[in-house]
Formats: structure tokens, sequence, C-alpha cells
């Protein structure tokens, strides 16, 4: 799709002349996001103001032009692409920080506030901003409210949308609205903050958040435990929760994923681990001390060989550093990777690991499994050469067959990342013919041109 020049220069009186571009380096630049997939924008936009992005949206939608908001780009379902052109709006200038209300322990933000620079700054109060994506230090707080993203503190803290308690709105027809208040609870009405968490910028552009904030934890230890067998981690997750202890971080890692940061980073891993668990507990240095020395019997009654607890800081960092380095680890192990992020019943985990092991040798395809155990929510990869076209056929068949075990397991197509462009055609496995409808009349009413972020959720290739 062209835009022409005097259409530009209409967007360009709202904007000013340095906040939009046509030019290829801007498109480019806003042509990927963490999938790696491309698609070109045809012009970028970066909006300061609500009234600009309501204006931006009245012209395009008078227009028909399709309009996709950007954060930083770090969404893994192709949230943020421009796959039918159009413009590019870059949510990044918006990034004030306007209000933290200590006495109400709530705060207003801007949507491209960096998810980790305000947890900073509430935590110099000693506030504290739970969701935790592993992205936190480039995602914004617009995109993270999008996807409804989690994290690793999720097990105990919940997700975005246990935080966010009001929003500002620009519908894509221009109209500004302001969703639910300051109070904590509300019951005014239907919840409509909830219905725009999580709905990856197809139904409004958030221009200001109002997140809720909880004290921040006294004190936090940290815990590694490894052992033989996958089963014996899993079991190690139950018992845990089991004695009533909820640990704020509850990371699984598989073999594979260990053996490719052993290759990565020459870790101090020993050879006959199988599975790997970091835990992390946080609350009141007698009740951390405590659940600390608790969880490692826990460890040690499930098998677990090797059973630390970090002293320092550096220590700390040096068990997470396990953790962090998975996904770049894998890309030394292979050309490419196919990252799901299901999430099944707790009580269902062990089952699905042993389903996704079954579904990896049917297929012939390499699959390595880390995440938050805690919650269920496990990340797949399944490792591919993209280059190779029966590669790819065979890994797309057993995430065809992945996803359908975690239906039949209760579970969900994605925890925390989305549905995009990426998973769309798989949407109906999990939602029915009634309630796909319903999200398809709510986004039709909002949206009755289907100029914001076409091409998402909604599977468009039939
Ligand atoms: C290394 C890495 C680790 C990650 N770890 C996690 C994790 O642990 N947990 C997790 O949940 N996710 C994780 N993610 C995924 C991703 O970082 C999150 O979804 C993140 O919240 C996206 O923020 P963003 O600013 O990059 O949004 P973008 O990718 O730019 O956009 C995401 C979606 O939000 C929409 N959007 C952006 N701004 C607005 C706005 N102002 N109003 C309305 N819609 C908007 C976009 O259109 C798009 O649909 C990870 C990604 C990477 C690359």
């Amino acid at each position: 799709m062209k835009i022409e020049r005097e259409l530009f220069r209409k967007f360009e009186k709202i904007v000013g002349e340095e906040h939009i571009s046509d030019a290829e380096v801007a498109r480019v630049c806003h042509a990927y996001d963490a999938t790696k997939q491309r698609a070109m924008p045809d012009v970028v936009m970066w909006p300061y103001s609500t009234q600009e992005v309501s204006q931006i949206l009245q012209l395009a939608n008078e227009r028909r032009i399709p309009v996709y908001p950007v954060g930083a780009a770090s969404g893994m379902t192709g949230g943020a692409l421009p796959v039918y052109g159009g413009i590019s709006l870059n949510m990044n200038r918006m990034n004030k920080i306007i209000e933290i209300d200590k006495a109400n322990m709530i705060s207003a933000v801007e949507p491209g506030v960096i998810v980790a620079a305000f947890q900073n700054e509430v935590e110099r109060l000693g506030l504290f901003y739970p969701p935790d994506p592993a992205s936190n230090k480039f995602a914004t707080m617009g995109g993270s409210v999008a996807e409804c993203s989690g994290g690793l503190r999720g097990v105990k803290y919940g997700v975005t949308k246990d935080y966010v308690i009001a929003l500002e709105v620009v519908l894509p027809t221009g109209e500004i609205i302001q969703t639910g208040s300051k109070a904590l609870k509300s019951v005014t009405g239907y919840d409509l903050t909830k219905l725009f968490i999580g709905s990856e910028g197809t139904l409004g552009i958030f221009t200001r958040i109002v997140v809720k904030l909880i004290p921040l934890p006294e004190k936090i230890e940290t815990i590694l435990a490894s052992f033989k067998s996958i089963n014996n981690a899993t079991d190690t997750v139950s018992s845990i929760i089991a004695s009533k202890i909820v640990p704020r971080a509850l990371e699984f890692i598989d073999e594979e994923a260990i053996k490719a940061v052993r290759l990565y980073k020459g870790s101090g891993v020993m050879k006959q681990t199988k599975a790997m668990l970091l835990i992390e507990i946080d609350g009141s240095p007698e009740t951390v001390r405590r659940d600390a020395v608790r969880i490692m019997n826990i460890c040690k009654n499930n098998k677990a060989f090797v059973v630390r607890k970090a002293e320092t800081e550096e220590e700390v960092d040096d068990l997470w550093s396990v953790r962090r380095s998975i996904s770049p680890a894998l890309y030394t192990i292979s050309k490419g990777k196919i990252n799901q992020d299901i999430c099944v019943p707790r009580s269902n985990l062990t089952r699905m690991l042993n389903k996704i092991s079954k579904i990896g040798t049917k297929h012939g395809v390499k699959i390595v499994n880390f995440g938050h155990a805690g919650d269920g929510n496990i990340h797949i990869n399944i490792l591919i050469d993209p280059s190779v076209p029966e590669e790819m056929r065979r890994a797309e068949d057993a995430v065809g067959d992945i996803f359908k075990e975690t239906v039949n397991l209760g579970g969900t197509l994605s925890g925390e990342h989305g549905i995009g462009n990426t998973k769309s055609k798989y949407l109906s496995l999990e939602v029915k013919p009634r309630e796909l409808k319903l999200m398809k009349d709510i986004k039709n009413l909002l949206d009755p041109n289907g100029i914001l972020n076409p091409g998402k959720i909604f599977d468009t290739t039939n």
C-alpha cells in the first residue's frame, strides 16, 4: 500500500515532520520482532500525546489504513509486525512515569516506559511492581499490557492483568476512553480494563496505564537443585506447592537446555544432570530462612543430587545465569527454533512433558523445554534449520500435536506470549465457535473497518 503525498502531509501535520518517516531505514527498523518474520510498514510515526494518537487513528480509519502499535518489538508472536503494511505507530516517545502515589500504592505511566526502568523507580521507594518478563530491560509497559506479560514471578504474584487497574485507550475510530478507576476495587459495570489487557493491540491503543503496587519484599533466597530424572524434578515442584510454600520463582530446565548451556558457556553443571530447578522465595527474613530449609529438604527427599543456596549476590547471579543463557545457547546447537509457551494445570506438567518427548520422537525433531514450572507454563523450543522445508514441515506438525495434547490436558496455547499471527491458525483448537464469534463481534464493534493491527489473533488465511 502506498501512502500518497497528500495523506502523508496530513499525518505530518499531526505528529510534526521529525516524527514521521517513510525512509527505508525507518521502515526496515520496524519490519521485525522477536519472531524473525519480516513485514515492512509504509510509514513510521512516533506520536507524543494521546491527542496525536487519536488524530492519527481518526485519519487512518477514514482512509482505511492499517495501524500497528509498536513498543520494543520484543513480542514472540508477531504482534507488532505490520503484516498488511500501513503505519507502524511507535509509542516510545510517550515514556513518562506520570505519577507514583505512595499513599495509595498506585502509579500511572505512559505506554513507552520500559518495564525494568519502572520497576527500579518504584523499588527505590520500597514499592514493588512484580510482572517481570525476562525481556523487562527493553519491553515497554504498553507492549506488556497488550500481551498480558507474565514472567518468572507469576507463580506467586500473578501476571500483568493482576496489576493494571485503569487505562486510557484510543479506539480505532480515534475516540478516547477511560476504563477502571484509581480505586483498588470497582464493580461498576463491565470490566473494560480487563477486556483490553491481552488484546494484543487489536482493540485500542493504550496511552496511559494505571497499575497497583505492593510493598517490596524484605528478603529473597535463591536455591538451585539438580536431578537425574525429569520426573524427580516435576515431583519436587508438586511437593513444594503441596507443602503450602509458594516460591516467587520456580523454574524448570531440561537436559537438552542444560547441555546447550554447557556448550555455550562451559558452565559447571554436572554431566549426569537431567533436569534442574531454580527456586526463589521471598518475604520476611524469618519466613524465608525457614522456607529455604524446608525447600532444600523437599529437593533432597525427591532425589536431588545437588542442592545449592546462593550466599552472595554473585552466587545469585551465577545460579540465574544458566537460565538466562538458554535462549542464546540454543543457537549454538541449532540454526533456528520454533518457540511455544503452552500452559497446563500444574498437576499435568509431568504428563505434558512426557507427551512432548513422544511427539518429538514421532516427528523426528529435537525439542528443548524450560520455563515457569510453578505455574505450568512450559517454553517449548523445537530446534530446526529454517532453510530445510522438510524440517520446517515436521516441526509444524509437531506444534499441531503439542497444541492438541495441551488442550486435552486442560491447558492453553499461550501462557504469556499471545497469539499474534504465528498461532492464529490454531486458535479454534482451544476457543469454541460461539466464543470465537463473540471475540470477533467485539473486535468488529470497536474496529468496524478492521484498521487496528489486522492479521493478528484471528486466522485470516482461510
Ligand atoms: C528475550 C525475550 C524474553 C522474553 N521473556 C518473556 C517472559 O518472560 N514473559 C513474557 O510474557 N514475555 C516475554 N517475552 C515476550 C515480550 O518481550 C513481551 O510480550 C513484551 O511484553 C512485549 O513488549 P514490547 O514493548 O516489546 O511489545 P511489542 O512487541 O512492541 O508489541 C507487543 C504487542 O503489543 C501491542 N502494543 C504495543 N504497544 C501498545 C500500546 N501502547 N497499546 C496497545 N497495544 C500495544 C503491539 O501491537 C503488539 O501486538 C520475551 C521476549 C524476548 C525477546
